[in-house]
């Protein structure tokens, strides 16, 4: 009955809304206000505008108004459209092609005259660029997103309307709309309840949760490339301000200057136009009545891998905020005493130089959020108005700087030929592109060359290079500031990818020609055979076995002593399609090979806890490009036992034993979730995974998973050597006074005639974040024991990019361990395989663990 009732009720609901929509235009022959359109005010206690109903919005007012205009950035994860709403004059809406083309020009000034850039400086408009609600949870942004859209739309205010006469506003309502649907609804399912305003026990983004503000340079995921793409390839927007939440306790809002440790490449430039946004934004706030503004807090100037951040190696100007958060749209009441502060910047709550006016307590809701947020957009684009030459000017300057700076003959050197895994160089080469680096092919197209001297040459460096986190104090004797996120972001390093900084000769830059996108190494079939084979050295042959097994082919796996093993293909109607496809060039072979084993295709389990765990995202998200055939295995599932019933393989990804075993702990371990969310996979899930592995299942344990199979529980002649009690406790025990390897990129050597290490150079660049490694011993008869990485005898040979405080400890311990014990396989990594899709050079190690047992 209730089943329904429901559909009638949204459709009465939608038809009132069309019916209202309609009077109200007749009316007033305008845009409706956003409350007019919703049916209920925006901003109230408890009420929230889901994407869908934003995106109707933005779209109603564009049809309303001349000043407004909608552009499709793309599709997201879930296929929702993802929007955005182009707003100025009437006039330059008109010209926007012209104006694009202008701020393109000036982003990449070679060639133009000090004349012609003053002329364009004159003729062009600031482009500003908002985006807000990139963590779903940050609600604020995408409900005042509406209320600042009509502001701009409709007011007749003659200040407003000269500054949308300089500014072309670029307003992304959400920068996640999936996410910002799922917490949307969780909030109205949980309304009135003692869960309403809580966190929801999966993550906001289908694959990568929060880390949806991580991936802005290895861009994985489509939001990430639609955005980039709008900014680097079509608009070129000189500012971008990135509206964000932060917890609730400490400060209101957090504006420009960052926080220290601050990033060596970036042009000063960026920071002293930031802070000009900066102090406009905390004037106003201040004039306002505004109390609870910090600066210099918190957020770094350091990494990279955020929106905005990624762009100021791009000549870019681009701003972070962060308002206090309420429970999504309920009101808190905080009490004086509950203020605090502990973070770099704010160590007591009290007043200081960065926060002067501290906020005294009470009660805060959506309604503060979006009031300081609507004044922060407002002090953006009048600082964008007041300074639009500055802010023109200042992107050509840096960008001529970035080229006048740098050695022209100074290039990075990318063999095509040559690597350990071609197809990984060309995608390398191909997210140069996608980020608007300039790339050269040799005139022999052996070489790709990236000029160190271009417009986004520092951009280069930063990426191409390798990180030494500066040891910044904030006084005598005191630690350093730790990094805010990792601390190694090095994508030779990260995808295995040869990569120099040389000089070239004249005469090779001379025959070089700029490509636009990457050469991929040809792919298919040879002629006419009953068998194919390939190297088992290259990531795409995971994604080829796959595809050939799900088309029901034949795929096996040839081992020869002392020889690299080789996958080998029977011949199939999808073979050669599938192999272009993928830039894979098999052999024939002209018979059937000796010492060959038929691969069987596996059901591989992924276990999700409740606390969710942003590494079972990104586990998922390269499973499923690989095409691997992935299933989630929740708790009920776990405790029920049988596991090797319906699984191959179970992968427990990076998070606690807490978590997994319990339920509890992790970053949201405050939070109280509905009773069917509760608990882990408890002493029985224990058993049934000890069990699954026994009766032959292959189970591989992720970084702090590991911490769940080194206990007593499993018996396995291993603990964490980092820990200063054993194993399990290693987070607890190991004080970042001693150790501090915030994600940096570490040397391991690998044993590539263990299945886990087939097709493995011998050295390798791991990405370690954690204090764990591995002091294996001699087994018991009925276990066998490989260590497949271990780190180098030498401390001082150990670091490789980012910043290693204790690295001795990780000396001659061992990074990756399998196990075999019974039927089954074990198989533990100390640090982060896959870590955020990034990291290509170690997935087959992943890739080998999950296949291990597929030739057996
Ligand atoms: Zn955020």
């Amino acid at each position: 009955m209730r089943r329904h009732l429901l559909p009638v009720l949204i459709f009465l609901l939608l038809a009132t809304q069309l019916f209202l929509h309609a009077q109200a235009n007749k009316k007033t022959g305008g845009p409706q206000t956003p409350s007019q359109f919703l049916g209920f005010e925006t901003g109230a206690d408890r009420k929230l505008a889901d994407y869908r109903q934003i995106s109707a919005y933005l779209k109603s007012l564009a049809a309303a108004s001349s000043r407004v205009e909608i552009e499709v950035l793309g599709k997201t994860t879930l296929g929702e459209e993802m929007i955005m709403a182009v707003i100025s004059t009437e006039e330059n809406l008109r010209n926007k092609a012209k104006y694009r083309e202008i701020a393109r020009k000036l982003a990449d000034p070679r060639g133009l005259a000090p004349e012609q850039i003053e002329a364009l400086t004159a003729e062009g408009k600031s482009i500003f660029l908002l985006t807000c609600n990139i963590h779903s949870t940050e609600i604020g942004s995408s409900q005042m997103a509406m209320e600042w859209a009509y502001k701009l739309a409709t007011t007749s205010d003659p200040e407003t309307l000269h500054r949308l006469g300089d500014v072309i506003v670029l307003l992304v309502p959400s920068l996640n709309p999936d996410g910002q649907i799922m917490v949307t609804e969780w909030y109205r399912k949980y309304l009135g309840t003692k869960y309403e305003g809580g966190a929801m026990p999966y993550l906001y983004h289908h694959y990568v949760g929060h880390d949806n503000n991580r991936d802005w340079y290895m861009l994985t995921q489509i939001e990430t490339k639609n955005v980039n793409r709008m900014v680097y390839h079509e608009w070129f927007p000189q500012f971008w301000l990135d509206e964000h939440q932060m917890g609730s306790y400490g400060p209101r809002i957090y504006i420009p200057p960052n926080a220290d440790p601050v990033a060596k490449l970036v042009n000063p430039l960026v920071h002293r136009g930031n802070n000009l946004i900066g102090a406009s934004m905390g004037w106003r706030l201040e004039e306002a009545g505004k109390s609870g503004v910090i600066y210099n807090y918190s957020f770094d100037a350091y990494w990279p891998g955020g929106t905005r951040n990624t762009g100021w190696w791009k000549n870019m100007f681009g701003v972070l905020t962060e308002v206090a958060s309420a429970r999504i749209a309920t009101p808190m009441n905080i009490s004086p005493t509950e203020l605090q502060g502990g973070i770099k910047g704010l160590i007591q709550y009290e007043q200081q130089i960065n926060f002067p006016n501290p906020w005294p307590g009470g009660t805060w809701r959506l309604r503060d959020i979006m009031d300081y947020e609507l004044l922060v957009s407002d002090a953006s684009l009048e600082t964008m108005s007041k300074y639009r030459h500055d802010f023109l000017r200042g992107v050509a300057a840096m960008a001529g700087q970035a080229v006048r700076s740098a050695d022209a003959a100074t290039f990075w050197r990318i063999p095509a030929e040559g690597q350990h895994d071609p197809i990984t160089a060309s995608r390398l080469v191909a997210l140069m592109l996608e980020h608007g680096v300039e790339v050269r092919l040799s005139g022999d197209r052996k070489t790709y060359l990236i000029a160190t001297a271009q417009p986004y040459g520092r951009f280069a460096d930063e990426m191409l290079g390798i990180q030494r986190y500066p040891e910044v104090r904030l006084a005598p004797n005191s630690g350093i500031l730790e990094p805010y996120d990792v601390a190694a972001w090095s994508l030779p390093l990260m995808m295995g990818v040869q990569a120099e900084r040389v000089k070239i000769a004249a005469e090779e830059q001379r025959s070089s020609t700029v490509i636009q996108s990457a050469i991929w190494p040809g792919g298919g079939l040879p002629g006419k055979a009953a068998y194919y084979s390939v190297a088992d050295r290259q990531n795409n042959v995971f994604a080829l076995v796959n595809t050939m097994q799900k088309a029901g082919g034949s795929v096996f796996l040839h081992r020869a002593l002392g020889e690299t093993p080789t996958i080998v293909f029977a011949a199939h109607p999808q073979l050669a399609a599938s192999a272009e496809k993928l830039h894979l060039h098999l052999d024939s072979l002209p018979a059937f090979p000796a010492g060959t084993t038929p691969l069987r295709p596996l059901r591989i389990g992924l276990y999700k806890p409740y606390i969710p765990s942003i590494d079972e995202g990104w586990t998922r998200f390269l499973l499923e490009q690989y095409g691997f055939n992935v299933k989630n295995i929740e708790n009920k599932e776990m405790r029920a036992g049988n596991l090797n019933g319906n699984f191959d393989v179970v992968i427990l990804p990076d998070s606690s034993k807490e978590v997994i075993v319990e339920g509890r702990g992790g970053r949201e371990g405050a939070e109280e979730f509905p009773p069917e969310y509760t608990g882990g996979i408890g002493k029985e899930g224990v058993r049934a995974l000890r069990d699954f592995a026994e009766k032959g299942g292959t189970l591989i344990a992720l970084a702090h998973a590991s911490e769940a199979l080194i206990g007593e529980d499993f018996g396995l002649p291993v603990r964490n050597a980092v820990s200063a009690t054993g194993a399990g406790e290693a987070r607890r025990a190991v004080s970042t006074s001693d150790f501090n390897i915030p994600g940096s990129l570490l040397r391991v050597y690998v044993d590539s005639t263990h299945p886990v290490g087939y097709g493995m150079p011998e050295e390798t660049a791991a990405f370690v974040d954690a204090p764990l490694a591995f002091q294996t011993s001699s087994p018991a008869p009925d276990t066998q024991r490989s260590v497949i990485a271990w780190y180098p005898d030498d401390p001082r040979d150990i670091l490789l990019s980012g910043y290693a405080h204790g690295a001795e400890k990780l000396a001659r311990k061992a990074a990756i361990v399998a196990f075999t014990r019974g039927k089954g396989r074990i198989v533990v990594f100390g640090f982060r395989v896959q870590h955020r899709a990034q990291t290509e050079a170690t997935f087959p190690l992943l890739f080998n663990a999950i296949e291990w047992g597929a030739a057996e």
